[in-house]
């Protein structure tokens, strides 16, 4: 009945410390500049 499962889709996240981006499971630091996780936003994906 439901149309849409969350856990099917990939969220993509976007370090706001270092613009460094990537989607699946969010990480606990960033892999690029170490930023905790409270520095990372979800991404919306145009025509997704
Ligand atoms: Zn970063």
């Amino acid at each position: 009945m439901s149309d849409k499962e969350p856990e099917a889709e990939k969220i993509h996240w976007a370090c706001t410390n270092c613009g460094y981006h990537w989607e699946g499971e969010i990480p606990e630091k960033c892999p690029d500049c170490g930023a905790d996780k409270e520095a990372f936003e979800v991404v919306p994906i145009p025509g997704f």
